[in-house]
């Protein structure tokens, strides 16, 4: 039976995670190893410079699982580096309460869990679920849409296995499951942020700071993961860990660009 590693970047606490968990039992030896608080929008971080600490506990449903003081990339590290025990086959990090949609993808948690596991060498997929305007489901819903999906794609990926270094990165809208028009492979779209800078005194009158303003937006460009999200479509991103741009890269070699003397 292939091994399943399941994480996530809001906590070993969170509903969604158990949700995901136990849509996979079956389909492979399930193991949890989450971070103890929530670590979104907190990256890729390696943790070097203090201990890491293991525990185990267990989950409302009975499933012990282990809880990490690190950040989610750490929780896969350590798994793979032997922490709980065995190998893994496929590591799943979700379900994400929040869409991760382009440049998202540098900022979450939940993605730098499957990249970290892209890193180490074992195949992975991302998975978060997101309001979308005029539909309102309860969480439980969302967390079950989520994870079957979870559970399809990952009998496909054990079964398929994607190019080495490559993982999906996948969102579900929280839209019924009736409503859920099927799925599109995309390319990350280009996210828009409305941060705003917010000032405030504390009580001794020096400044601290928030990084404020409205909810971020996208455009739903045809092709992109934001389309697909705007098209009622579940959107299946496949990211690799390489960022060069090669297309400039050639033209770079061929002399397109030159500093000036
Ligand atoms: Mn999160």
């Amino acid at each position: 039976m292939p091994k399943i590693l399941v994480t996530n970047d809001d906590g070993v606490y969170a509903d969604s995670i158990r949700v995901l968990a136990a849509a996979l039992d079956g389909l492979g030896d399930v193991t949890v190893v989450a971070p103890e608080r929530n670590w979104s929008a907190a990256g890729h971080p390696k943790t070097l410079h203090k201990p890491l600490r293991m525990a185990q506990i267990e989950w409302s449903d009975g499933r012990r699982v282990h809880v990490c003081s690190g950040a989610p990339s750490d929780c896969v590290a350590l798994a793979i580096l032997g922490a709980v025990g065995g190998t893994f086959d496929l590591v799943i990090s979700g379900i994400n309460d929040s869409f991760n949609l382009g440049c998202d993808v540098l900022y979450s948690g939940t993605v730098a869990a499957a990249m970290e596991s892209l890193v180490m060498g074992v195949p992975s997929m991302a998975l978060s679920t997101g309001a979308v305007e005029g539909y309102a489901i309860e969480d439980a819903e969302a967390w079950q849409n989520a994870a079957a999906y979870a559970r399809t794609l990952a009998a496909g990926l054990l079964e398929r296995p994607l190019p080495p270094q490559t993982l999906f990165n996948v969102n579900v809208p929280r839209r019924p499951a009736a409503e859920i028009l099927g799925h599109r492979f995309t390319c990350l779209g280009r996210r828009i942020y409305g941060d705003v800078l917010v000032t405030r005194d504390d009580p001794w009158g020096k400044p601290y700071y928030w990084i404020g303003g409205e909810v971020p937006t996208g455009i739903a460009e045809e092709g992109s993961d934001f389309g697909a999200i705007e098209g009622g479509y579940v959107s299946i991103s496949p990211l690799g860990i390489d960022l060069t741009r090669h297309e400039l890269l050639a033209e770079l070699a061929l002399g397109g660009w030159s500093a000036p003397e």
